[in-house]
């Protein structure tokens, strides 16, 4: 089963993203907060992590950056969550080490597709039954 961790602090928002990512085929972790990400990380190496930016505690490109610079961690990718749509994030985002980022409030099929382009481009399995409904015309 393709797994997902999410790292998210707000809890109303990790659970609907757990919720929507469970009804759609994945198998999911759940943290709210970096280092608790990290450790899971390292234990259950999952295919996805989406990471919230802003948390409480270790903050999400904190963590981003640890597990890039492990050798053991550096191929999962990493989907930034950003409540911010200014410019300056994205490039802190990406220089951070994740692979693609979404900025919230978002929409549920644009979020999975993005999943879904993520996961694909990183060679992963996409839960059969996603792929051909799979992506949102843009
Ligand atoms: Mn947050």
């Amino acid at each position: 089963m393709t797994t997902i961790l999410v790292v998210e602090d707000n809890p109303t928002s990790r659970k609907l993203a757990v919720l929507v990512l469970k009804n759609a085929g994945y198998g999911v972790l759940q943290a709210d907060e970096g280092e608790q990400a990290v450790r899971i990380v390292r234990d259950a190496m999952p295919d996805l992590i989406l990471m919230d930016v802003q948390m409480a505690g270790m903050d999400g490109l904190t963590a981003t950056s640890i597990l890039k610079g492990d050798p053991a961690t550096a191929g999962i990718p990493i989907i930034a969550l950003t409540a911010f749509a200014m410019r300056g994030d994205e490039q802190k985002i990406l220089a951070a080490g994740c692979n693609a980022y979404i900025t919230k409030p978002y929409h549920y099929p644009d979020f999975l597709a993005r999943v879904e382009q993520t996961l694909e481009a990183s060679g992963r399995t996409v839960p059969p039954g996603r792929q051909a409904s799979g992506s949102t015309p843009e």
